[in-house]
């Protein structure tokens, strides 16, 4: 099984994400998660990623592109993936069309995680303010300044990949502000091999 969750930061997708991993026995393939670990590793990579990540824009296309390029060859990958936090671009989708063309692998489904912004950076930021109150550690990207640039770098770089996969008829789309089992359920009715889209908030809904 292939898949792409698509949504906003905090929508989500993470939580979510994990819990195909455990049903399908997948993996989740995280381009934050993986840029994060290069950062801290000192890499190449991670020290052309650190300023772009805490500034909350988009590291380069073909940065990206060639992390998934690799990762997706690795065995572990070989029974599927869900794909969380790429593509985030339309170049990134056509670059992973091509990718998956090339291997002769299809995508079974985008997923896309609707949320209302607004109570979004309300939960975020009440979020990141219990944690710090906590002693927690919080992401650097993670304050409400830098979170609003994420939710813009979203609306207007991430947000036309719905169109491009709907025009593919590949997009579903799920009420991602509903109680996270909800969401859970959604996602598994649609991912039901009947198709069955019933708990499923449509495109537009
Ligand atoms: P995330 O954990 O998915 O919210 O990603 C954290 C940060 O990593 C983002 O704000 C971007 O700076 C960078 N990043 C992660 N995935 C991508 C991607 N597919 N394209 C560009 N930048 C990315």
């Amino acid at each position: 099984m292939r898949l792409i969750l698509l949504g906003p930061p905090g929508a989500g997708k993470g939580t979510q994400a994990q819990r195909l991993v455990d049903k399908h026995g997948i993996v989740q393939l995280s381009t934050g998660d993986m840029l994060r670990a290069a950062v801290a590793a000192g890499t190449p990579v991670g020290l052309k990623a650190k300023s772009i990540m805490e500034a909350g824009q988009l590291v380069p296309d073909e940065v990206v592109v060639a992390i998934i390029a690799d990762r997706i060859d690795q065995p572990d990958a070989r029974k599927g993936f869900v794909l969380d936090g790429f593509p985030r671009t339309v170049p990134q989708a056509e670059a992973l069309d091509k990718l998956l063309a090339e291997r002769g692998l299809k995508l079974d489904g985008v997923i896309e995680l609707k949320v209302d912004e607004g109570i979004l950076l309300k939960r975020i930021e009440t979020r990141v303010a219990e944690m710090t109150a906590r002693g927690e550690k919080v992401r650097a990207d993670d304050n409400p300044e830098v979170l609003k640039g994420r939710l813009a770098a979203y609306r207007t770089q991430t947000a036309p990949l719905a169109g491009y996969y709907d025009a593919k008829g590949a997009l579903k789309g799920v009420d991602g502000m509903a109680p996270v089992d909800a969401v859970t359920a959604a996602i598994d009715g649609i991912l039901k091999p009947s198709g069955s889209t019933a708990t499923a908030a449509g495109r537009g809904a």
